[in-house]
């Protein structure tokens, strides 16, 4: 009972960041219809509102008032809530193709992640901070603005929507930079750094996921702020400070459980791309890790302070195709695992 309030009120919070989409092609249909053509266990708990199936080994969830549907841990938004009437409950026209797809959604043309909202890329630094300098006078501000824009691009020829925190050589405070993750509808923020060292030897690209939060980051202003901000989308009592801070712990939670995942596909996709064998993904409390409540990564693309590296990262088809593994590895991940 109290796993199936969890489910339901993680569900709920999913749900508040997802504006629904249009209606898809076909009918409404019972969700028991379903259960008997995909021969599948189906759980109801009439308390919670919860349904619970198994289909090919994967867990679905879902919940009567809300569009989204979580499939092991990949979160859908269905075009319409399900609702429940006369004792049935009934599901949208696309919640079929949805949640049983019969084919791989392909990368890139075409709307391929009906699940999403919009992922936030951060161009890390710019304006009056030009981050690190590099070998030669590189500046990081500009290699990260280059590669944050052909991301963000690349994204939106996969359908997804995009905003940036900017888009020029301007300056954005670290603050601002969560709150644009904290606007309805954001699932993914997502950070460009280039790193630099004393070093020349040292090179290569990390990939970082936000970690566990110690008690001092849970009471940091920033995350407080934000977290009033998830509340506030939310359908919920907004006098009882206790719920507040159990909302914002399940989401960081759920944060927390999604984000490797696509920090190791991030971290995969340009360990191929970029022919590089090491390619583990990292941990860490960068405050624009910490405070924002959506998953995010923080990806430092090379170090622009080895020569070598500094040279490839002057060079547009090499930003490109930095650019290229980025949006592989998140829209794989976001496929094949989601959150
Ligand atoms: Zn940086």
């Amino acid at each position: 009972m109290l796993r199936f309030l969890w489910i339901g009120l993680l569900l709920l919070v999913s749900g508040c960041a997802t504006v629904p989409r249009g209606p898809g092609a076909g009918q409404e249909t019972t969700l028991e219809s379903l259960c008997g053509k995909y021969a599948m266990a189906c759980a109801w708990d009439g308390v919670t509102q919860t349904i619970t199936m198994e289909h090919n080994g994967r867990r679905i969830q879902a919940l009567v008032g809300s569009n989204i549907v979580m499939v092991g841990s990949t979160k859908l938004a269905v075009s319409a809530p399900l609702k429940r009437r006369q004792g049935v409950v009934i599901v949208p026209p696309d919640f079929e193709r949805l949640v049983f797809p019969t084919e791989a959604v392909p990368f890139a043309g075409g709307r391929a992640f009906h699940g999403l909202g919009k992922i936030v890329v951060d161009a890390g630094h710019g304006g009056k901070d030009p981050g690190a300098i590099g070998f030669g006078g590189l500046k990081e501000k500009d290699i990260n603005l280059d590669i944050a824009v052909r991301i963000a691009r690349n994204l939106r020829d996969a359908g997804i929507d995009v905003v940036m925190t900017r888009d020029k050589d301007e300056f954005i405070t670290l603050p601002d930079r969560t709150i644009a993750a904290s606007q309805p509808g954001v699932d993914l923020f997502v950070s460009v750094h280039s790193n630099a060292t004393k070093s020349r030897r040292v090179q290569g690209f990390d990939v970082y996921a936000s970690g566990p939060l110690n008690t001092e980051d849970k009471v940091e202003p920033q995350r407080v702020q934000n977290g009033k901000k998830l509340c506030g989308q939310l359908k919920m009592r907004q006098d009882l400070a206790e719920l507040k801070e159990i909302v914002i712990g399940m989401a960081y939670t759920q944060k927390l459980k999604t984000t490797p995942y696509l920090a190791e596909a991030v971290a995969r996709g340009l360990a191929q791309e970029l022919r590089q064998g090491e390619h583990a993904s990292k941990m860490a409390r960068y405050f624009v890790l910490r405070n924002t409540l959506v998953p995010a990564i923080l990806i430092e693309v090379g170090f622009i302070t080895n020569p070598h590296e500094a040279a490839q990262l002057k060079d547009g088809a090499y930003r490109q195709k930095i650019a290229d593994a980025v949006t592989k590895g998140l829209t794989r991940c976001m496929h094949a695992q989601g959150f």
